[in-house]
């Protein structure tokens, strides 16, 4: 898709597992892989890394991907979250099998697998105190104390149970959990909780159940139902694993397992990416909403103008690694600079304008002058942007008392505008604080681009738009939200405090080239000399809005 030739790797451990799983004829050869978010929040660069993962597997070995919605905790889950991860999965580029799915359907059938584990002698109720249960489980080194709901007959276990689904108890005052090994050095298999009583509407349940099955039992019978052979999930499931496969085996009747596989959760420098972290941000208002163009999310990063191409070579780029590690956020910079390179059609805008008046060009004449879309890009063609006596440049473009090393504008020097003519800077008037208010400027006709004929040579090139023929932007630049490589890593600080306060520069009076007038929202461009812009979502034909997604060079762009 979007791995040049040039850049074919060798398979990750991931593909050797399922090569191995095919020349065994493992699952009569299927491969069928989930992407299960709980839907409690919208999607981060993180998913975007697992969904590229499971989705692109799927796709090598022309196998399916699930999307399964882990909806067993309706306290936090909500349908507007769902409808999000369904559009960001299909923005990035990719199918799901079938309809999506969700854990929620399978409540019937855990319920039952439940009653089984009871029956079978494997799960009992236990309805001491939280406090007690979790104490009971002891620590590693030493095995834990074992609950008298353990002794309890099956006939009596099932009728709790039934009363716990029925809503006979409070929240809170028992739990189914699974008769394993209170000596385990594995914590996750000392008698694990498998319901907990949950008095509490459930987005697509409604008020039907009273209980609600946890992660570890939810998640490997959802896999099982729904014939899923490699079930990838982040290291930290690692430790759960044996509980996975030992619930499995209380169900399955026949060889298929599922199989967990675990990988490194993708970590980013200068960002947070715990959902519990993203919301906080969005509730407390520290950003304008999940969407907010400085959020690691999907639907924040589409917003500030990266593309799903970017985004999927991003992931590609980065690998899947067995080890917990922390990816330069720099390099997600790198990939969208360079996609956008390449289809981004190049305009001028000038961000913090002063004006220049070409003295010696008459008034009210108007050339227009023909500059190269995309000079990566031979389709992309050319376009016209009127030239006038006024123009506006880039206010720091301009230096009253400038160094011999700057080539740009300054008294009695001369540059080239773009796609135009050489200009001469002659003088300039400033404002009682010392501003500078107008330039003034000669040039010399024989200089015009394409038919030059002067012979002159000049260091300085400089972006321009005609002040007559200008329209009005607002630009918004964005920072690094955090002012901290790992803002969460901090033991005895709040992420919070490492907030950049100037994430967000707002400029208001932004001039930018007349063919901008029919971009749409989503568009990107290239503003020459100053990064990739995008059209925000708040655009009006009235007041454009822009969003700067990257500059143009930073250590990553050196590199090339
Ligand atoms: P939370 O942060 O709320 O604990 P989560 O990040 O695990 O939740 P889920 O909705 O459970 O969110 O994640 C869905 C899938 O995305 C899981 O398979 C999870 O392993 C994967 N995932 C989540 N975060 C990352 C990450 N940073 N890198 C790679 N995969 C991730
Ligand atoms: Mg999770």
């Amino acid at each position: 898709m979007d791995t040049p030739e040039n850049e074919k790797r060798s398979l990750n451990f991931i593909e050797s597992i399922i090569e191995e799983d095919l020349r065994k004829n493992k699952n009569e050869g299927r491969i069928h892989l989930r992407f299960p978010p709980e839907p409690n929040g919208y999607l981060h660069i993180g998913h975007a890394k697992s969904i590229c993962l499971n989705f692109g597997l799927a796709e090598s070995y022309n196998g399916m991907c699930n999307l399964r919605f882990d909806d067993t905790n309706p306290e936090k889950e909500d349908v507007e979250y769902v409808d999000s991860i369904k559009e960001d999965i299909n923005w990035l580029g990719f199918k799901w099998n079938d309809q999506p799915h969700f854990a929620s359907d399978y409540f019937n059938q855990l319920y039952d697998w439940a009653v089984k584990l009871i029956k079978d002698g494997k799960a009992y109720v236990d309805d001491q105190p939280q406090e007690l249960i979790r104490e009971q489980r002891g620590i590693p080194t030493q095995a834990g104390v074992e609950s008298p709901g353990r002794k309890r007959s099956v006939e009596d276990n099932i009728k709790l149970f039934e009363g716990m689904k029925n809503g006979e108890y409070p929240d809170g005052s028992m739990v189914l959990r699974a008769k394993v090994d209170m000596s385990s050095p594995n914590m996750h298999l000392r008698d694990p909780i498998m319901y907990r009583i949950l008095h509490q509407e459930h987005h697509r349940t409604g008020d039907k159940w009273n209980i609600y099955p946890m992660y570890d039992w939810a998640h490997g019978q959802s896999d099982f139902i729904e014939g899923i052979t490699h079930s990838v999930c982040t290291l930290e499931f690692e430790v759960h694993r044996p509980l996975y496969n030992w619930f499995l085996d209380q169900i399955a009747e026949n060889k298929y397992r599922p199989r967990q596989i675990e990988f490194a959760r993708l970590n980013l420098s200068y960002t947070v990416m715990s959902k519990r972290k993203l919301l906080e941000l969005v509730k407390s208002e520290y950003v304008n909403g999940w969407d907010d163009p400085r959020m690691p999310t999907i639907s924040g990063l589409r917003r500030r103008g990266y593309t799903a191409g970017s985004i999927r070579a991003f992931a590609e780029r980065i690998g899947v690694a067995k080890r917990d590690n922390l990816i330069d956020v720099g390099l997600l910079e790198f990939s969208v600079r360079e996609h956008l390179n390449s289809i981004a059609p190049r305009v001028f805008g000038v961000l913090n304008p002063v004006k220049v008046v070409i003295t010696n060009y008459p008034e009210g004449k108007l050339e227009d002058m023909e500059l190269i879309n995309n000079p990566e890009d031979a389709d992309a063609g050319s376009r016209k942007v009127p030239f006038t006596r006024e123009i506006f440049i880039e206010r720091d473009d301009f230096m009253e008392d400038a160094p011999k090393k700057f080539f740009r504008m300054a008294p009695g020097r001369e540059v080239r505008l773009k796609g135009a003519y050489i200009i001469k800077c002659e003088d300039f008037a400033k404002d009682a604080d010392g501003n500078i208010t107008e330039i003034y400027c000669t040039y010399d006709p024989d200089t015009k681009s394409g038919s030059d004929s002067s012979g002159k040579k000049v260091k300085g090139t400089l972006h321009w738009v005609s002040a007559t023929h200008c329209l009005n932007a607002e630009v918004r630049l964005y920072d690094r939200l955090f002012s901290d490589e790992e803002p969460a890593g901090h033991k005895d600080s709040d992420f919070k405090e490492f907030l950049n306060p100037d994430s967000l520069k707002v400029l208001l009076n932004c001039k930018l080239e007349p063919s901008l007038k029919d971009a749409q929202i989503g568009d990107k461009f290239q503003f020459q000399r100053l990064g990739y812009f995008c059209v925000d979502k708040d655009s009006t034909p009235e007041n454009m809005v822009f969003n700067r997604t990257v500059p143009l060079r930073d250590g990553w762009g050196k590199r090339k």
